[in-house]
């Protein structure tokens, strides 16, 4: 198993996970928009749970809709990532958020961009073969 370690912008919000990363995507959805405040999200999945190492011991949670809730940091308000009730062993991790060190480990497959109709005519998104949706994992 890898560990992965990332934090927030302020530095309050730290946190690791040992486990493999999967369905590495980006969302370009008016959610993660919103949410982001940018017009495209990098996300990666790992089965398992964060490690809070920081000041703060868990995210400021949001519910953004019925399944799912994105959490920020208290402090700051860095998004860092996603709980889906769907999928109880997993978290969703904003992509941007992990140190260089545990970023450059992960490779993005550039078809994996969801919601293509919603990049802003202004962002050129050099993502080949975009909007093929993404996979959650071989299972
Ligand atoms: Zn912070
Ligand atoms: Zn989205």
């Amino acid at each position: 198993m890898t560990t992965f370690k990332g934090r927030c912008l302020c530095g309050d919000t730290q946190y690791s996970i040992k486990a493999e990363p999967f369905a590495p995507h980006t969302c370009s959805c008016t959610m993660c928009q919103r949410w982001a405040g940018a017009p495209t999200v990098p996300w990666v999945s790992f089965k398992g749970a964060l490690e809070f190492t920081g000041k703060h011991k868990r995210l400021q949670y949001y519910q953004s809709s019925k399944h799912a809730k994105r959490g920020r940091c208290k402090t700051c308000g860095s998004p860092i990532g996603v709980l889906n009730d769907r999928y109880p062993e997993e978290v969703c991790i904003v992509l941007s958020s992990l140190q260089p060190a545990s970023l450059a480990k992960i490779n993005v497959p550039a078809e994996w961009h969801n919601a293509n109709a919603k990049v802003p005519i202004w962002w050129h998104l050099e993502i080949g073969g975009a909007d093929k949706g993404f996979v959650r994992s071989a299972e």
